[in-house]
């Protein structure tokens, strides 16, 4: 299991991360989502031992693990971590860079995993073009098939699929996530999609001023959000009665005595979201078809 107690890190004096503490068991999915600049990437940097930490400690199992200071060589072989900013090796093949750190000792084996990996992120076709020509989606799935190779017990992934296209980023998810959960590899994604976490993850934490806001369920924080950040994540929201009522939960019926009127209405394919002006404030309804500007509507909060 992680366990990370109590830890807090600064870069010369800014306070990143204060007192932030949880658990990972193995092959557990965990998500940190929070704005920019609220210490994600600081938060994966600090657990793969990049940094030292002013307090706190970190266990993987019973190894703990410790920042340059303590620790030469930054990194552990149980650990693997895909940075937003990937560094491969760009003048040799796609299938060379997965296989860099593997035995050249059994070469049938090697090849049978490089293979194997390939598939998991989707790249078989492109196996003997450089990383030089590919783009930036191919390469951050060359990193992460590189950083799974010799099958670490834990993986924190940076944004692991900002730079993939959307054509790809459904298919690539479902095989990621599947293979990390079938291989019993815990990990540690930072991201601001939802669609990461949603159906996905076992957990998330939310990071705002320095610190876990909360720390719950997916399901959980959706069916109950508490903060206006953590609905944000979700989508979009109305706070009515100071109650987070999504656009989706309001409904157009023939009687009510939340009335409005219309201001626009924006295709989403599914439906359309409906932005309307409810006695000086704006709220958003979603609606199987577009409505007409300034038509007097009512709404029903529908949970
Ligand atoms: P996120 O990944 O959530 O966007 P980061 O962890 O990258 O957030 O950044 C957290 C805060 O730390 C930001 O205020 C950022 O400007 C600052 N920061 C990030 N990296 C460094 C660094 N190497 N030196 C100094 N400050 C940094
Ligand atoms: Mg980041």
């Amino acid at each position: 299991m992680l366990q990370v107690k109590n830890i807090s890190f600064s870069y010369n004096k800014t306070p990143v991360l204060k007192d932030i503490s949880f658990t990972v068991k193995p092959g557990e999915h965990l998500s940190i989502i929070g704005e920019s600049g609220s210490g994600k990437s600081t938060l994966l940097k600090v657990l793969y031992g990049q940094y030292d930490i002013e307090k706190g400690n970190i266990f993987w199992k019973d190894e703990e693990i410790l920042g340059p200071k303590h620790n030469l060589v930054i990194g552990y072989n149980f650990m693997k971590y895909v940075a937003q900013e990937f560094d491969l090796m760009p003048f040799i093949s796609v299938e060379e860079n997965i296989g860099k750190f593997l035995s050249r000792f059994y070469p049938e084996e090697k090849q049978k995993r490089v293979a194997e990996l390939m598939k998991v992120v989707e790249l078989t076709k492109v196996a003997k073009t450089k990383v030089k020509l590919l783009s930036g989606g191919q390469k951050q799935r060359v990193a992460l098939a590189r950083a799974l190779a010799k099958q670490p017990e834990i993986i924190l992934l940076d944004e692991p699929f900002s730079h993939i296209d959307n054509f790809k980023k459904q298919s690539l998810r479902r095989s990621v996530f599947k293979y990390l959960k079938e291989n019993n590899i815990a990990c540690i994604v930072a991201t601001h999609d939802k669609e990461d976490v949603l159906g996905h993850a076992d957990k998330m934490i939310v990071l705002n001023n320095h610190k876990i806001a909360v720390n719950a369920s997916p399901e959980n924080l959706y069916l109950n959000p508490k903060t206006p950040l953590v609905a944000s994540f979700f989508g979009e929201f109305n706070v009515i009665d100071d109650q987070i009522i999504y656009a989706h939960q309001l409904q157009v019926v023939e009687q009510s005595d939340l009335e409005v009127i219309v201001k626009q209405s924006y295709f989403k394919g599914n439906c359309y979201l409906v932005e309307a002006d409810w006695n000086g404030e704006t709220l958003f309804f979603e609606h199987p078809s577009a409505v007409i500007e300034n038509e007097k509507i009512l709404l029903k909060i529908a949970l």
